[in-house]
């Protein structure tokens, strides 16, 4: 019994001993992998919520916000991000998506615009009031010329554009017949005038576009990715600028700065009274000093 006694009683302390590290290391380690996934994206989150305070504070009327492309999370916003506006030209990207997805995009299609074109009773108006005359996509995109989402629209049926905006989370404008295509304007909503979102909404549907292939296909959003540098203004930073109006906040403008290579998408309102580099300056120092 003695021996025994001087055998079994190391084994159950060594077992008891190995119990205890294994759990403490268990623990340790647990606590390690989830405080480091929680501890770095909050830090990050966190500290960039402040800097864009600190950078935009006493700046009234301006709205941003900062959204994880990848993850879909927004990580830091300053004042009201989700008032409504007509994105206009921010709208060009989706329309063109439609198109390339559907077929009826061709990298050499050209079109002409005359300034104004007109379907039924309603006469669309493009911004340069003689027209641009023969464009391509491309420099359609840089003169940010509406006319080429008319002519995509044109050739894309009601139901199959409604069926994109309801998979993209875009709601018609309040109408009766808001929730069938039948409630579809498609023209005005091509350029951008049809429909309302926030600027959340948008960098959700853009975040879509540039990471779901479920709803565009990858050859599709490597092609509206390319066009999108048709306006980049440098290799890093691509700018996807807008100028909009929303008459009942009457809030002018609206610009949307997307990262290339993953990263953020930012989107931001302001007033008039702003100026519109300072603010962009503001953005980019923001960019430039936090890489995801
Ligand atoms: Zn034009």
């Amino acid at each position: 019994m003695l021996v025994n006694k001087k055998i079994v009683l190391p084994i159950i302390c060594f077992c008891l001993v190995a119990l205890i590290g294994g759990l403490v290391y268990a623990t340790v380690n647990t606590n390690a992998t989830s405080e480091t996934d929680a501890i770095d994206f909050g830090e990050f989150a966190g500290e960039l919520q402040k800097t864009v305070e600190n950078q935009c504070k006493d700046k009234e009327d301006v709205n941003i916000v900062f959204y994880e492309s990848k993850g879909k999370d927004i990580i830091a916003t300053y004042g009201d991000t989700n008032i409504k506006f007509k994105p206009s030209s921010l709208f060009k990207y989706i329309v063109l998506g439609i198109g390339i997805n559907e077929g009826v995009v061709q990298d050499n299609d050209t079109y002409t615009c005359n300034g104004s074109y007109k379907v039924g009773e309603l006469n669309f108006r493009c911004f340069e009031k003689n027209g641009h005359g023969e464009l391509n996509i491309c420099s359609g995109i840089q003169e940010s010329c509406p006319m080429a989402c008319v002519e995509i629209a044109k050739k894309v049926d009601d139901a199959t554009f409604y069926n994109y905006l309801k998979k993209l989370g875009i709601s018609l404008l309040d109408s009766n017949e808001k929730d069938s295509p039948k409630g579809l304007n498609i023209i005005p909503t091509a350029i951008g005038n049809g429909i309302e979102v926030t600027p959340e909404e948008l960098l959700s549907v853009y975040s879509e576009i540039l990471n779901n292939p479920e709803i565009f296909s990858d050859t599709c959003r490597k092609s509206i990715y390319e066009y999108m540098s048709c306006e980049a203004m440098n290799d890093e930073v691509v700018y996807i600028e807008g100028i909009c109006y929303s008459e009942a906040i009457e809030i002018p403008t609206v610009i949307s700065v997307i990262k290339k290579n993953d990263g953020f998408l930012v989107g931001m309102t302001y007033s008039e009274k702003h100026d519109k580099k300072e603010l962009l300056d503001i953005t980019k120092k923001i960019l430039n000093d936090y890489t995801l």
